[in-house]
């Protein structure tokens, strides 16, 4: 369970790794401070110790782990700043692993912030330095180790955005993939229930998709897959958007002012797509069915209109669209 748990959450395993770290750095400190009488830097070092224990156990029992790192990054810094007015110069000394710990916890402006507010107070506060030249060596060692932190957690976002956006997108395609579709259809029946604004879906599914791979081969089965969504793009509106379902299976989320207009737009994607469309030179055509969104409706049932509208219409005999308009089907 609890190994389970901090492979799964990796916030909560970054305070856990952090505290802990710094628990068991400080605590030896805190049993020195006492054993050699100096009890007012053991009390800091001891309460530190305390707080984050407190910290990590709020973030493991109500899983608020944003609260949790702003009072460890809280405690950090002022216990710091509290051990460097005790103990003087040497006290600056965790003023590094505690500002490097803040960019690990927040956001790296937040933890800026945090930095000069610390830096700031250590100069005015004066008793943290001997001299003027000790007080700007730390100050410029300790503004380059945020930099260089900053940098780091900066990167580190870079590349945490590029990974969310490549797992909604197709490969193949470039086309938002299944797991982007349902985040945003759910997105669209909150819109419906909110604005009442309408919208249609469409299911379209390349006809005898199997036959063209097997006679042209599966690269050029690609070639039309990645041709058909370049079609779809060319033919959507800005608002409108394409998703690679699966396989052949593609779909089409629309705003629309009415009906009418999904059966046209459907109806004109098909006629492109039979007039465009080709594998090696031979036509290729698609299946389309479609729905709009009813009130009240979820969205996995408003798909599963779309996808038995695919069906009719591929037993209409393929190289049709069929809108599924609830009690009649209209096939166009
Ligand atoms: P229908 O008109 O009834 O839809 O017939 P179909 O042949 O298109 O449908 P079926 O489901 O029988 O076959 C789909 C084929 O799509 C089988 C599979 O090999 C092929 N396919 C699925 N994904 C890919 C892909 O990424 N690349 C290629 N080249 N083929 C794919
Ligand atoms: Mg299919
Ligand atoms: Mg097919």
């Amino acid at each position: 369970m609890f190994w389970q748990r901090l492979r799964k959450d990796s916030e909560l395993a970054i305070i856990t790794a952090f505290a802990g770290c710094a628990f068991f750095g400080i605590v030896p400190f805190a049993v020195y401070r006492f054993a050699t009488g100096n009890s007012l830097a053991g009390f800091v070092d001891l309460s530190i110790a305390g707080s984050i224990c407190l910290a990590v156990w709020h973030a493991w029992r109500s899983g608020d782990r944003r609260r949790a790192s702003l009072l460890l990054a809280i405690i950090n810094t002022v216990g710091c700043l509290a051990s460097a007015t005790v103990l003087g110069p040497p006290g600056l000394y965790w003023m590094y692993p505690a500002l490097l710990g803040n960019f690990l916890l927040l956001g790296r402006n937040t933890a800026s912030l945090v930095t000069a507010f610390a830096l700031l107070f250590l100069t005015i506060q004066g008793k943290a330095y001997d001299t003027r030249m000790q007080l700007a060596m730390f100050l410029v060692s300790a503004t380059v180790a945020s930099l260089i932190a900053y940098v780091f957690a900066l990167r580190n976002q870079t590349q945490r955005d590029e990974l969310r956006l490549l797992a909604t997108l197709d490969p193949l395609t470039g086309l938002r993939n299944r797991r982007a579709m349902e985040a945003e259809l759910e997105i669209a029946v909150v819109r419906h229930h909110r604005e009442g604004q309408l919208f249609g879906l469409a299911m379209l599914d390349l006809d005898h998709f199997k036959r063209i791979n097997d006679q042209h081969g599966h690269e050029a089965g690609d070639n039309v897959l990645v041709d058909f969504a370049k079609l779809l793009l060319q033919h959507s509106r800005k608002a409108d958007r394409c998703y690679r379902f699966g396989g052949e299976e593609f779909v089409l989320l629309l705003p629309i002012p009415s009906e009418q207009a999904l059966a046209e737009i459907d109806y004109s994607l098909r006629l492109r797509v039979e007039q465009e469309l080709h594998a090696n030179g031979d036509p290729v055509t698609v299946s389309i069915g479609a729905a709009v969104l009813r009130h009240g409706e979820s969205w996995s049932d408003w798909l599963g209109r779309a996808d038995a509208a695919l069906y009719r219409a591929k037993d209409e005999g393929r190289n049709c669209t069929v809108v599924d308009t609830g009690g009649e089907r209209a096939a166009v």
